[in-house]
């Protein structure tokens, strides 16, 4: 399948993936996942696992109770069996030499830019670290109005703001079907999807699997947040999961939602356009060029003044000593700490707050320059 070579990749696994179609976990189906999977990170690859199956690793460790179907009681289903899931998972990549982390996120965390950020610095320093996180919806908190409802969605906004290069959603179909291939004889399957339309939102029609919350419509809602990203999407089964590496290496598997060549959800037009500037900093005419020529992070160093008065992560104004707005970005230090620390290396921060929160003030993939407001 014609892709860019990924280099991080968000792979969602399906209750039904994980069960193989029964009512617990099937390890040993599971084992040779994560085989798969740790192959790829000793490749080199940087893998995110979404991971359903809280709900049906809870039934079985309650030995299947009779409980009325109501949202309570599967989120207490789910706060057992999450920790199932985890160790789960655990276990077998330790079997591989690897470490894992587990993120529960609800929708409140993503819709949050704070939380947000904090959740993809933490999922991105495991990634530099080489631990695999393992991500679920945090099922025991997520009440109506802040649930995300489904970990379609949820891979693809983990994807967005990971800048993945690669979803792949692993479920019990081949992929997409022009109509639904139990039904219909003349069902023609989908190889590749260039633009999601109308007419492929219809195909997916309403079809839920097994254990799981989605189907293939909440796979094409996902698809379309990761590819309006510009991010490769692929929807197939989880049956063989030597597929995935094979996938990577280029071979047909599934269905590809092509990722957008041009990218309309920029993250740093969040920066510029949800957000009125919370002060000003000040900086010397290297920092400038570094910033506007090089593309670089703003450090400490190059900061001569700060205005107003504002926390960590939020937004601010850089500007040239003479005030001219150089572009704006999402600070690590608040104003107070950045009036102490200005003009000074990150070998100082430390002795001079007692702490230190990184070498720079705003991270280059947090700064929009001039050229992109
Ligand atoms: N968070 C749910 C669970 O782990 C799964 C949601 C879904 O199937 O999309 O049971």
């Amino acid at each position: 399948m014609n892709m860019k070579t990924p280099k991080t990749i968000v792979v969602k696994f399906g209750t039904s993936v994980l069960t193989q179609g029964g009512n617990r976990l099937c390890l040993s189906h599971m084992v040779e996942i994560v085989r798969e999977l740790a192959r790829l990170e000793s490749s080199g690859v940087q893998v995110v696992v979404v991971s359903s199956g809280a709900q049906a690793a809870g039934r079985e460790t309650l030995g299947y109770p009779k409980l009325p179907k109501n949202l309570i009681n599967r989120q207490m289903v789910a706060t057992v069996g999450q920790n199932r899931l985890f160790n789960t998972w655990q276990n077998l990549f330790s079997i591989y030499g690897f470490n894992v982390g587990q993120i529960l996120l609800t929708g409140a965390d993503l819709e949050d830019r704070v939380r947000y950020l904090n959740a993809r610095d933490t999922i991105k320093a495991m990634l530099e670290h080489k631990i695999i996180p393992v991500i679920n919806e945090n099922d025991a908190l997520a009440t109506p109005g802040i649930k995300i409802g489904d970990n379609d969605n949820l891979s693809a906004r983990v994807a967005v703001m990971i800048e993945a290069d690669l979803l792949v959603l692993l479920t019990d179909q081949k992929g997409l079907y022009t109509s639904n291939p139990e039904k219909d004889k003349g069902a023609r399957f989908i190889y590749v999807v260039p633009e999601i339309t109308d007419e492929i939102r219809a195909m997916a029609g309403g079809s839920v699997s097994g254990l799981g919350t989605g189907g293939m419509s909440t796979k094409i809602e996902a698809a379309s947040i990761a590819t309006m990203s510009g991010i490769d999407t692929v929807v197939m089964s989880g049956a063989e999961p030597a597929n995935i590496g094979d996938l990577l290496k280029g071979g047909s598997h599934g269905t590809l939602f092509r990722g957008s060549e041009n990218p309309v959800l920029s993250r740093k037009m969040w920066i510029v356009a949800c957000k009125v500037p919370s002060g000003s900093i000040f900086v010397d005419s290297g920092a400038a060029k570094a910033i506007l020529e090089r593309g670089s992070s703003l450090l400490p160093s190059g900061i001569k003044k700060v205005e107003g008065e504002f926390g960590r992560r939020e937004v601010v104004s850089v500007r040239s000593l003479e005030g001219k707005e150089l572009g704006r970005g999402i600070t690590r230090y608040s104003s107070k700490e950045l009036s102490l620390i200005m003009g000074h290396h990150s070998d100082e921060f430390e002795k001079i707050l007692g702490y230190e929160c990184g070498s720079v003030a705003v991270h280059r993939d947090d700064l929009a320059v001039s050229e992109g407001i």
